[in-house]
């Protein structure tokens, strides 16, 4: 059974993050809640966050390193007051790691390129993939798709 079994890895055991930089260059990079988010695993209060209620078409990426993460067709309004995603932009982006702080079981979700912390993953999802990508605003800067029918 125990070997059957894909058992978590240890953080020590992963891949080293492709982007990585001391603790202090992060938080000159970052704002003090991108920094509270990202690299010390914050949650941002609900309800709170500049992209909670964005409906522009466009892409989420990570504030930490830029890599696109989440697209605005995957948004949807869960009323949890944080961005809600049913699927990553590609599954590739971000890194699921069991978390058991809390309490809870839960699932971590990380930005494969630079580590950082992005939110969590529930099964409570809509359709199509039934999953929810809890995120926080905070770890997410968004990148408008450009309009041809609106450039002058
Ligand atoms: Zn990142």
């Amino acid at each position: 059974m125990f070997r059957a079994k894909n058992r978590a890895k240890d953080r020590a055991q992963e891949p080293p993050a492709e982007i990585q930089k001391p603790d202090e260059q992060w938080k000159r990079d970052l704002t003090r809640e991108q920094y509270n988010v990202l690299r010390r695993g914050h949650t941002e209060m609900a309800f709170t966050g500049a992209l909670l209620r964005n409906k522009k078409t466009g892409s989420y990426v990570c504030a930490g390193c830029g890599s696109e993460l989440f697209r605005s067709d995957a948004k949807f309004n869960s009323g949890t007051g944080w961005p809600s995603f049913f699927e990553p932009a590609v599954a590739q982006a971000v890194e699921l790691r069991s978390d058991y702080s809390m309490l809870m079981r839960r699932t971590e979700v990380i930005c494969r390129r630079c580590g950082g912390h992005l939110g969590h993953v529930f099964r409570d999802g809509p359709r199509p993939t039934g999953q929810r990508y809890c995120i926080n605003s905070a770890a997410l800067a968004f990148e408008p798709t450009a309009d041809p029918d609106q450039e002058s």
